[in-house]
C-alpha cells in the first residue's frame, strides 16, 4: 500500500492561533489582508492541492528521477512538469513575495504552513519553488530597481525558477577556496566562467527560464571569503522589453545519482563566458548570498519537520492496523488472535516522540516566521531588531535540530513497519533516504553548530540571546502561577539553567581553547532546541488548558486533551535529556583530541 498524506491544517490553525496569535499583528502590512477566511481558505485550498496533486507524484518522482539527455536538456519525472503548471496557475508561489512585483504580500507565516504542506507531500518537488523564492529574497534586498524590476515579476508567478550556486567540485563548507571567476566587460556586464556542482534544479523541463545566483571572484580580488561577488547569471538571456533573449553560454554537464530526492535535480553546472550581471556591491557577494542562505536554512529545517510528519501519519495509521502479539497487560482484542501494534509501550514511545517533535518544530517555524515577517513589518526599529535577534540566533537551531530530529524521526516511523519499512512499495524508506540530504546541504548541521556557539550567541554583545532567556523566564514565570503547568515549567526551568550553565562554560572555556567550543557545539545547540521546544510546548499547554476551561468549541476537546498528553510527553520523555546534553557540552575538548591522525 502506498503511503498517504493528510495536510495538519486543524494543528497548524491551532498554531496560528495560540502561539502565532495572527490576529494580534494585524496593524502590520499584509496581516490585515490574512482574514481568518482567507488563512482557511488558504490552507484548505493548500492542502486539496498538495494532497491531490503533489503527493501521487511522490513516489513516481522517486523512481523515475530526472534524466539528462544528450542535447544537455534534462527532463523531470512524470506529471512534474504538469503539477508545476498548475502550482503557478494556483498562483501559489506568489502568497508572500512583495506586491509591487505580482505578489499577494501575505505574511510569511502563511507561506511557511503552505510550504510545510508542499514539503510533506513531495519534497524533491518542493525544492524547485523552494529555491526560487530564496533567490527573489537576494535579489529583493540586494538587487538593482533594474534588476528587481527584470527579473522579480517572472521568479515570483514562477514562469521561471530560481538556484543558489555555491559548491564547486573542491569547495563545499569552505567557500572562500570558490575558483569561478567573473571578468568585467566594457558593457557593464560580466563574463563567468568555472564549474559548479551540486546545483539543485540547476536545468529542468519546467519553466521558461532559470535565474542561477552565482558566487564567483573578481580579478585582483581576495583568495578568500572577502573576495567573493554574487552574479544573476540566467539560462536566457532578457530583451529590455522583458522577453527571452540569447541561450547563455552555460550548461549542465551531469546530473547526480544520488540518495534521495531523485525527482530534483541537482545539477554539474559549467559556466563558460557565461553572461552575468553583478547584484549588489563587488567583493560583497557573501552577505547577499546570506540572505537567500537564511531563508533557505529555515525551509530546510522545514524539510526535517515535513518528513518527520508525514512518516509518523502512515506509522500511526500502520500501528492501528497491524496485529502483531499481545499488550504485556494482557489481550486487548480478545476477538482477534493478537493485538494491534498500538498496545506497545515501545510502539507508542517512537510514535509519541515523534508527535511531540513535530507539532513542536510546527509552533517553532511558524513562529520564526512571524519574526522573519516582524524583523521587516514591525511598527518600531526596537521591534524589528528585537524579532532580527531572535531570528537570527535560533537559524542554525531550526537548520541542524530539526533536519537531525527529522531524519531520526523518519526512520522510527520506518521501525514501526518493521520489516515492510524497508520495502520500496509502502514509502517509508523513501522518506528516510529524501530527508537525510537536510542534514548536510545548506550548511552541514555541525556547521550550524559552529556558528550558533561561534558567532550567534556573542552577536550584538549577547542581545539576542539575552531577550530568549528573557522570553523563555516569561512562560515559565506563567507556568509557575498555575498549579496546572507548575511541573512542566519546573522542569523548563530546570533545562534553562542546564543552558545557562553550558554558556558560562562556553563564555569561560571557548575563548580560551576554541577547540573547546567545537567541541560543545553540537550538544550545546542541542541543548538550546530542547530548551525553545519547552518553551512552545508550555505556551501550548497553556492555551490548551484555558481552551478546556472555555468549552473548546473551536477544535474540540478531543483536540486540546491529546495536545496535553502530548506536551507531558515532551517534558517527561524528551526534556530530560537537557541533563546529558549540558554534560556533553561541557565535558571539553582534550578527550576529542587526544587521537593522533595516523590511530585512525
Ligand atoms: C543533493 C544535494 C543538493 C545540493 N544542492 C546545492 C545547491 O543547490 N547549491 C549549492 O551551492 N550546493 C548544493 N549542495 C552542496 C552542499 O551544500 C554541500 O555538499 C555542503 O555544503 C557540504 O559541502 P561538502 O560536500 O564539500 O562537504 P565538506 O565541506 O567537505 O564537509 C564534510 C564534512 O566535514 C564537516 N566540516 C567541514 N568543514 C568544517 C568546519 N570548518 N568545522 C566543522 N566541521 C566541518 C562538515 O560538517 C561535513 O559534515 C547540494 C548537495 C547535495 C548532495
Amino acid at each position: 500500500m502506498p503511503a498517504t498524506y493528510r495536510a495538519p491544517v486543524k494543528d497548524t490553525q491551532f498554531v496560528l492561533k495560540h502561539v502565532v496569535g495572527l490576529d494580534r499583528h494585524r496593524n502590520l502590512p499584509g496581516f490585515a489582508d490574512a482574514t481568518p477566511d482567507m488563512v482557511t481558505a488558504i490552507l484548505e485550498e493548500g492542502a486539496k492541492f498538495v494532497e491531490g496533486v503533489l503527493h501521487p507524484l511522490n513516489q513516481v518522482g522517486d523512481r523515475e528521477g530526472c534524466t539528462l539527455h544528450a542535447d544537455g536538456t534534462v527532463t523531470t519525472p512524470t506529471g512534474f512538469k504538469e503539477a508545476y503548471r498548475q502550482y503557478v496557475e494556483g498562483g501559489w508561489g506568489t502568497l508572500m513575495s512583495p506586491k509591487e512585483y505580482g505578489g499577494q504580500g501575505l505574511p510569511h507565516v502563511l507561506g511557511s504552513a503552505f510550504e510545510e504542506f508542499q514539503t510533506s507531500a513531495n519534497m524533491a518537488f518542493s525544492m524547485y519553488p523552494g529555491l526560487t523564492m530564496g533567490a527573489v529574497s537576494a535579489i529583493h534586498v540586494a538587487g538593482s530597481d533594474e534588476q528587481k524590476a527584470k527579473y522579480l515579476p517572472n521568479m515570483i508567478s514562477g514562469h521561471w525558477t530560481g538556484t543558489m550556486n555555491l559548491t564547486e567540485p573542491h569547495c563545499g563548507t569552505d567557500l572562500g577556496l570558490i575558483k569561478t571567476r567573473a571578468e568585467p566587460q566594457a558593457d557593464g556586464s560580466w563574463k563567468l566562467t568555472g564549474t559548479k556542482i551540486f546545483i539543485s534544479s540547476g536545468e529542468h523541463d519546467m519553466a521558461e527560464n532559470i535565474i542561477h545566483l552565482v558566487l564567483a571572484k573578481t580579478p585582483g580580488a581576495p583568495d578568500s571569503v572577502k573576495g567573493i561577488s554574487l552574479f544573476i547569471v540566467p539560462k536566457f538571456l532578457v530583451n529590455e522589453d522583458g522577453s527571452l533573449g540569447a541561450r547563455n553560454s552555460l550548461s549542465c554537464g551531469s546530473i547526480e545519482h544520488k540518495m534521495g530526492i531523485h525527482g530534483n535535480s541537482t545539477c554539474l553546472m559549467n559556466y563558460d563566458s557565461a553572461t552575468g550581471y553583478l547584484v549588489g556591491e563587488e567583493m560583497k557577494g557573501l552577505k547577499a548570498m546570506f540572505i537567500m542562505m537564511n531563508v533557505a536554512r529555515l525551509g530546510v529545517g522545514g524539510q526535517g519537520l515535513a518528513q518527520s510528519e508525514i512518516a509518523y501519519q502512515n506509522a500511526a495509521a500502520y500501528a492501528k492496523d497491524r496485529l502483531q502479539g499481545r499488550a504485556l497487560t494482557g489481550p486487548k482484542q480478545p476477538d482477534q488472535k493478537a493485538d494491534s501494534l498500538l498496545v506497545h509501550p515501545d510502539v507508542r514511545r517512537m510514535l509519541l516522540d515523534a508527535r511531540a517533535f513535530n507539532e513542536g518544530a510546527r509552533a517553532l517555524c511558524l513562529w520564526a516566521a512571524l519574526q522573519a515577517d516582524l524583523a521587516h513589518k514591525a511598527e518600531t526599529p526596537l521591534e524589528r531588531e528585537a524579532a532580527d535577534d531572535l531570528l537570527s540566533l535560533l537559524t542554525p537551531v531550526i537548520k541542524a535540530y530539526l533536519t537531525d530530529e527529522g531524519y531520526a524521526h523518519a526512520t522510527n516511523a520506518q521501525q514501526v513497519f518493521g520489516g515492510h519499512g524497508y520495502i520500496q512499495e509502502w514509502g517509508m524508506e523513501q522518506f528516510v533516504r529524501d530527508v537525510r540530504i537536510a542534514m548536510i546541504y545548506e550548511g552541514a548541521n555541525g556547521v550550524q553548530a559552529l556558528d550558533l556557539v561561534g558567532r550567534k550567541l556573542a552577536q550584538n554583545g549577547g542581545r539576542g540571546l539575552r531577550a530568549f532567556l528573557q522570553m523563555v523566564d516569561g512562560v515559565i514565570a506563567e507556568g509557575r502561577a498555575d498549579a496546572r503547568l507548575m511541573p512542566h515549567a519546573e522542569a523548563l526551568a530546570d533545562a534553562k539553567a542546564r543552558l545557562e550553565q553550558a554558556t558560562f562554560w562556553l563564555m569561560q572555556n571557548g575563548m580560551a581553547n576554541p577547540d573547546h567550543a567545537g567541541a560543545a557545539s553540537t550538544p550545546y545547540l542541542r541543548l538550546m532546541a530542547l530548551v525553545i521546544f519547552g518553551y512552545f510546548w508550555l505556551v501550548m499547554a497553556k492555551a490548551s488548558h484555558e481552551a478546556l476551561a472555555d468549552g473548546a468549541a473551536d477544535f474540540g476537546r478531543e483536540f486540546y486533551e491529546a495536545k496535553l498528553i502530548t506536551a507531558r510527553h515532551f517534558f517527561e520523555r524528551q526534556l530530560p535529556d537537557a541533563h546529558g546534553l549540558a554534560a556533553k557540552a561541557m565535558a571539553g575538548a582534550d578527550n576529542l583530541m587526544a587521537l593522533a591522525a595516523d590511530q585512525f
